[in-house]
C-alpha cells in the first residue's frame, strides 16, 4: 500500500488562496485506509476549508475505489460534472499517483484546465501493521529479493548495498546510518544461515540493474480488468468468508506488536 498522511493545513490554504471554488475528493484507495481520504477525512477537510471562508464540493470515493483508476475516478467527476466545470481548484485526497489521474482526466476528457492540487504527502510503498508500517519496496523494476533471502537490500539497507553489509554496522548489529534500525546485510545473513545458502550469501552480487526505473516507466495489460470483473472479485465466496474472518478475530494489542 502507499502511506500517506495529509498535508499541513497551511500548506494547502497556500495553494488555495484566490481559489474560493473547491472540488475535495477523497480517494477509495490506500488514502482511506490512511484515513486521509475516506468519508470522515473529507468531512473534516471540507470543514476546516469552510472555516477559511471556501465553497466546497465534496466527493468521497467508497472504499475500493482508487483516484488512482481512470475509470473509477472519470464516474466520480463526471457524477459532479458541474461542480468540477465551476470550480477553481479540485483538492485531492489521495496518493501523487491519483492526483495525475485526476489532472489527465479532466484536461483530456473533460477538456477543462483545473488546478488540481494534493491534499496528501505520500510516503512509500510500505508493509506490515496494523498499526506501524514501514517502507519495503521502492518498486525499481527489477526485484532483488531472490538474491537476498527475501530482505530487499534498496529499501532495508541505508546505502541501498546489493553486497553488504558495509564497513560501518555497529557492534549491536544495528545500521551505521540509523542506530535504530537492525542492518539490513546482518539480517540477510541471518536469514541466509537459517536457510542454509551461506555460500549464495558469499557470492559476489551484480550492482543493481537501474535501467528499469526510467521515468515514466510504462506498461500495457492485455485485459485490464472491468467494472464486472471486479465486483465480481469482491463478491464471492473467499471474499465473504476472508472479511467474516477478520471481523471475527481478535483485535490486535498494541503492546503486542514488533
Ligand atoms: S528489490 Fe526491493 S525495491 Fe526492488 S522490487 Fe524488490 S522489494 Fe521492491
Ligand atoms: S550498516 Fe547495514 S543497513 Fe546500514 S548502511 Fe551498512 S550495510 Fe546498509
Amino acid at each position: 500500500m502507499i502511506a500517506q498522511e495529509q498535508k499541513p493545513i497551511e500548506e494547502i490554504l497556500g495553494y488555495l488562496e484566490g481559489k474560493e471554488n473547491v472540488v475535495l475528493l477523497g480517494c477509495g484507495g490506500c488514502a482511506t485506509f490512511y484515513h486521509t481520504g475516506d468519508k470522515k477525512a473529507v468531512d473534516d477537510l471540507a470543514a476546516k476549508l469552510k472555516s477559511a471562508g471556501k465553497t466546497v464540493t465534496k466527493i468521497s470515493m467508497p472504499l475500493g475505489m482508487q483516484a488512482c483508476d481512470t475509470e473509477k475516478s472519470a464516474i466520480f467527476l463526471q457524477k459532479e460534472k458541474s461542480a468540477v466545470e465551476n470550480c477553481n481548484a479540485i483538492l485531492v485526497m489521495s496518493c501523487g499517483d491519483g492526483v495525475q489521474v485526476v489532472t489527465e482526466y479532466v484536461d483530456d476528457e473533460m477538456g477543462l484546465a483545473k488546478s488540481v492540487i494534493p491534499a496528501n504527502d505520500a510516503i512509500g510503498l510500505v508493509g506490515g501493521g496494523p498499526f506501524k508500517f514501514k517502507e519495503t519496496c521502492q518498486s525499481c523494476g527489477m526485484c532483488e529479493l531472490g538474491k537476498t533471502a527475501g530482505i530487499c537490500p534498496l529499501t532495508a539497507c541505508g546505502k541501498g548495498l546489493m553486497n553488504g553489509p558495509c564497513g560501518g554496522v555497529r557492534v549491536d548489529d544495528k545500521c551505521e546510518i540509523d542506530p535504530e534500525k537492525d542492518c539490513a546485510w546482518v539480517k540477510i545473513y541471518k536469514r541466509m544461515e537459517k536457510l542454509g545458502e551461506l555460500d549464495e550469501f558469499i557470492a559476489m552480487r551484480a550492482p543493481h540493474e537501474w535501467s528499469k526505473c526510467k521515468r515514466p516507466r510504462l506498461f500495457e495489460l492485455e485485459e485490464p480488468m472491468g467494472m464486472m470483473d471486479m465486483m465480481g472479485a469482491m463478491m464471492n465466496f473467499n471474499t465473504i468468508t476472508g472479511y467474516m474472518s477478520m471481523m471475527l478475530a481478535k483485535p490486535p494489542e498494541k503492546e503486542e506488536e514488533k
